[in-house]
């Protein structure tokens, strides 16, 4: 799961990317709304951070121009401003959550969560697929009932495998969902994965696409 922090403060910035990674997220960070709305435009993160008073272009601005272009990346609005105007005039220009700061981070966690699962059109918090099952809060994974040590990568990959289970994902989308700005993509590296997952779970868990990339088929 990639987010895309939009914050103009650096020591917030700093913050949020830091807890985030800790929580198991991918994230990256941009400090104004024109980088902000390229990034967004430009690589498919699974949801954004998005700040309102922002430098070049402002939060509502950005939203504007991304719901204008059927971009449907889900949004959630962090900001000082806590008024009820300003929370319906988020929401009302596209935003999907609205926070106010100060924030405990461990909310806005779960608020990005539980957008990511909504906008890949699931309600339940837990991912079961036969055996398997995967819970995104405890970053934990059981087949046939017993627990299964994955590493960050090979969590994330499954992760992102079953919430789109029954489609089949690309390399290039599974990637820039595992490496966030400045980490190298080694070349096999997402085969290594999938070869691991399939030792550790089932080898017919996950399907190789030719040509295309992989899927776990739905139910
Ligand atoms: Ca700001």
């Amino acid at each position: 799961m990639r987010i895309l922090i939009v914050e103009d403060d650096r020591l917030l910035g700093e913050g949020i990317l830091a807890g985030l990674k800790q929580t198991g997220f991918q994230a990256d960070w941009v400090r104004d709304g024109v980088a902000g709305l390229a990034a967004l435009q430009s690589e498919p993160f699974s949801a954004a951070i998005l700040d309102l008073g922002l430098p070049r272009m402002s939060g509502l601005e950005v939203l504007r121009a991304l719901r204008a272009t059927h971009n449907a990346v889900p949004v959630l609005i962090l900001t000082a401003r806590d008024t009820s105007q300003d929370v319906i005039a988020g929401l009302d220009a596209g935003g999907d959550d609205y926070m106010v700061k100060p924030f405990d981070l461990g909310e806005l966690a779960a608020r990005l969560r539980a957008l990511i699962r909504r906008a890949a059109g699931g309600a339940a918090p837990l991912l079961e697929r036969g055996e398997l099952t995967l819970d995104p809060a405890a970053r934990t994974v059981r087949w046939q009932g017993q627990a299964v040590e994955l590493g960050q990568r090979e969590f994330t990959l499954l992760h992102e495998l079953l919430l789109n289970s029954g489609r089949v994902l690309t390399r290039g989308q599974l990637e820039a969902k595992l490496y966030p700005w400045g980490e190298e993509v080694e070349s096999n590296a997402l085969e290594v994965h999938i070869h691991h997952l399939r030792k550790k779970l089932a080898a017919d868990l996950i399907r190789t696409v030719r040509g295309v990339g992989y899927m776990v088929p739905g139910e």
